[in-house]
């Protein structure tokens, strides 16, 4: 076990003066990345620590997952991002163990263990897929929350096309041609977008056998509409273009089952069975076990999600060093969406200033919301900004223009623009690689985020 003091070595300090404050932020998603920005220059030491090694621009997952950018485009390094903040140190590992009252985090990296002290701890480990208790779908239908998950998918995805094109009767080929996604939030529409897309589009003259333009793609939702929170005028918009695309939209409908070649699902109208080979987990989310960690160590509430319920201030009860920001935090029925991780991971991390500085902190994290975005396909999407309701190009613009900005790194902006412009403007697919194509869905690697521990720990003063 190696013992980290969760700061970076700094030889000018061994010299007897006090050591500097040390912060620990867990998670490299947007509430850690946001937070350990917002801490350049502070006086104090900052240990990021991400079981990944980079930042994952999750809303453009389903275009890496569709084979138009590459994985590397929206997953920059973070020690690369971080490189020049002399008081920022980065440590790859799966956090185990939060132990509230020696203030020290236990993580490990390939059954090697790190122990690394904190007076400030701000755990921003999001969330991933929620399976409503059926986790044995997971193998067959990935969620799409990773680097790892988007590339399980583009594998599947390009592989049902090529053994469509060698299928042996009709019925195979129509289950290899038939994709079902599960959810109709945003992921949901937006993967159904562009398989549409990359079926009648990109993939036209490709086969000689198949016709890819005839896939069947359904969207599976148990709600009565598509992308509730924009509204019904969007929604009902949403389901009108994806109805153009020739996506199949499947309302009031739960999925029951799950296996290697279906989806069965129950509606009013009954029981039905849509045969498939490739399909698409984008229904309901679950925070990561570390929000059920701290908050039975402190009383905390966690909601059906598993999202603590922290303070005003976003820290922990009990616990004013311990902050929780982004999808695993509940405050004030803020959205599990980027800018709410960004904004209270900001807001950790200039109270910590702000106490180091002597300066009364804000007592109330306020969430300003800035709207919701969610493309169709190309040219067509939707924005909710306020009282705004914004639909088709306008709304597509608005969508390039927000996703660039956010993006992190120049090189990543200027290649997603050429890919962008390669799928959009053109047809193609630049990143249609996909690693050992094998038959059945179930043989494919199962979509992977690295397992969590078991053996997750905490203690709370008094123990
Ligand atoms: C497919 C998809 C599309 C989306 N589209 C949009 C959109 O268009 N607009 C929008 O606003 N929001 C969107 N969201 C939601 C948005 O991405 C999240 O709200 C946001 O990423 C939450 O940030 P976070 O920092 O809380 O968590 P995350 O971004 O999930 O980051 C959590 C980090 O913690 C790390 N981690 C977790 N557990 C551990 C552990 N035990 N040890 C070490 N590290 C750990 C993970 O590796 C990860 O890097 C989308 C989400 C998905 C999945």
């Amino acid at each position: 076990m190696t013992q980290r003091l969760g700061r970076v070595p700094d030889p000018a300090q061994d010299d007897g003066r006090p050591q500097r404050h040390r912060v620990v932020v867990i998670g490299s998603g947007f509430g850690g990345l946001f937070a350990v920005k917002a801490l350049q220059g502070a006086p104090a030491d900052v240990t990021l620590i991400d079981r990944t090694t980079h930042h994952l621009f999750q809303p453009l997952l389903y275009q890496v997952a569709t084979g138009i950018l590459s994985e590397g485009e929206i997953a920059p390094p973070i020690r690369d991002i971080f490189k020049r903040e002399r008081n920022t140190d980065v440590l790859l590992g799966e956090v185990t163990g939060i132990d509230l009252t020696q203030r020290a985090v236990t993580s490990e990296l390939d059954g090697h263990a790190t122990v690394t002290s904190y007076d400030s701890l701000i755990v921003a480990a999001g969330a991933g897929p929620s399976y409503f208790g059926n986790e044995q779908f997971a193998a067959v239908a990935p969620g799409l929350k990773s680097i790892d998950d988007a590339l399980t998918h583009r594998q599947r995805i390009f592989a049902a096309f090529e053994f469509a094109d060698q299928a042996e009767s009709a019925s195979e080929r129509e289950q290899w041609l038939t994709f079902a996604v599960v959810g109709g939030g945003p992921t949901g529409v937006e993967m159904a977008g562009q398989l549409a897309e990359l079926s009648r589009r990109s993939l036209r003259d490709n086969y000689r056998q198949i016709d890819p333009a005839a896939s069947r793609i359904v969207v599976v939702e148990a709600g009565p509409a598509l992308l509730a929170e924009f509204g019904l005028r969007l929604s009902r918009k949403t389901t009108a273009d994806l109805r153009k695309l020739g996506i199949e939209v499947l309302l009031d409908t739960r999925v029951v089952g799950v296996d290697d070649t279906g989806v069965d699902t129950e509606s009013a109208a009954g029981p039905q069975r849509i045969p498939a080979r490739t399909i698409v987990w984008a229904a309901g989310v679950s925070a990561s076990p570390l929000g059920g960690l701290v908050a039975n160590a402190t009383g905390a509430e966690t909601n059906r999600h598993g999202q603590v319920a922290v303070n005003p201030d976003c820290t922990l009860p009990g616990h004013p060093e311990v902050f929780v920001v982004g999808d695993l935090m509940q405050i004030s029925g803020t959205p599990g969406v980027a800018q709410v991780a960004i904004q209270s991971g900001r807001f950790a991390a200039k109270t910590i200033r702000d106490r180091l500085q002597g300066r009364p902190p804000r007592p109330h994290f306020h969430y300003r919301d800035k709207g919701m975005l969610a493309t169709i396909s190309r040219f067509r999407a939707v924005a909710a900004i306020g009282p705004l309701r914004i639909g088709g190009t306008p709304a597509w613009v608005l969508w390039l223009g927000v996703h660039l900005f956010y993006l992190v790194g120049f090189k990543n902006r200027v290649t997603v623009v050429l890919h962008w412009a390669v799928s959009f403007l053109g047809k193609g697919r630049s990143e249609r690689t996909a690693p050992s194509l094998r038959r059945s869905g179930t043989q494919l690697p199962p979509a992977g985020r690295p397992p969590m521990a078991p053996d997750l720990q905490t203690r709370t003063s008094g123990e």
